[in-house]
């Protein structure tokens, strides 16, 4: 006689996370960037998917030890994540961010060859369908919806400046002599300015790539070439795509690209409701209740009538 609720016929639609980092040596002798695409736990139900933390650190060329600095800088990253923290995730980075340039200033104080040495740092932390991006330096992190490519973080450089300034257009900063200038970096100062790290909060949509990359990477690609690389196909294909076009395109720097996809799953929606309490059941429960709640006003609409007439 009953028809169940279509709701609870329709698979619900969830998120599965996957990563994948790539990086090569590409126009130069030495790799100087790091990267990782690290599964840190389980988040929610068994099966609903794993968190993650996401690294690209790139070591400043222009200084001595600029690989050991991005080394320093990923490894407190990934000391600070062996699982995702409970609470605000970007108060969690901006902490690990203190740690990190504190590690790579104090290895540059202890070493005469390493002195002055930094590294850019951009990294994220995916948990289910939310995305927290952190940033120091001039590598980047794009966000792909559907085939709009945004790029989420702002690069730490005096031509970004001046861009955001409106002084110079974007076009002519990708020209510009001056556009690896950095106006912030991780370890070359005691102490990390407190606006930084840069925190990006995303919350992603099935089909949503994030992509974290250095200046070897995206000073040689278009958006387009972006694009073609991250659309259907797995993370680990899109990082290794991206990074050959680099390379074909002649990057005279490392380059590096991690990818991250949101992929829509369909689970039965009666499987993913989480309490004892069925759909089916509680509607009779409510019913019951609904008559109770009438035959207690009618009770005391009774008594008023009957010990409220004397008065
Ligand atoms: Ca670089």
């Amino acid at each position: 006689m009953s028809a169940l609720p279509r709701a609870v016929e329709a698979p619900e639609e969830t998120l599965r996370l996957a990563a994948s980092a790539v990086t090569d040596a590409a126009g130069r002798d030495q790799n100087q960037d790091v990267a990782a695409a690290l599964a840190i736990g389980s988040s929610g139900p068994s099966g609903a998917g794993e968190d993650f933390l996401l690294i690209v650190a790139d070591g400043m060329g222009g200084h001595p030890a600029g690989d050991v600095a991005s080394q320093i800088a990923m490894n407190t990253l990934i000391e600070a994540f062996p699982t995702l923290p409970a609470g605000d995730l970007g108060l969690a980075l901006k902490q690990a961010y203190r740690r990190a340039n504190e590690a790579v200033f104090q290895a540059g104080e202890a070493e005469p060859a390493q002195a002055g040495m930094g590294t850019t740092l951009t990294s994220a932390l995916l948990h289910g369908k939310y995305a927290t991006v952190a940033h120091v330096g001039d590598s980047r992190a794009y966000l792909l919806r559907g085939d709009a490519l945004t790029q989420v973080t702002r690069d730490h450089t005096v031509v970004a400046e001046e861009v955001a300034q409106g002084r110079i257009t974007a076009e002519a900063a990708r020209r510009d002599p001056r556009r690896n200038r950095l106006t912030h970096v991780i370890g070359t100062h005691p102490r990390l300015e407190s606006k930084l790290p840069a925190i990006f909060e995303l919350t992603l949509l099935p089909g949503d790539r994030l992509l974290l990359c250095s200046d070897g990477l995206y000073d040689v690609l278009e958006d387009d070439d972006m694009r073609r690389a991250l659309l259907g196909q797995d993370p680990p294909n899109s990082a290794r795509q991206l990074v050959e076009t680099a390379k074909e395109r002649g990057t005279r720097d490392n380059a590096t690209a991690v990818v991250a996809a949101a992929i829509p799953t369909r689970v039965p929606a009666t499987a993913a409701q989480p309490g004892p309490a069925s759909r089916t059941g509680g509607v009779p429960g409510m019913a019951i209740a609904a008559v109770i709640a009438i035959l207690l006003v009618v009770l005391l609409l009774l008594a008023v009538v009957v010990l409220g007439a004397p008065l």
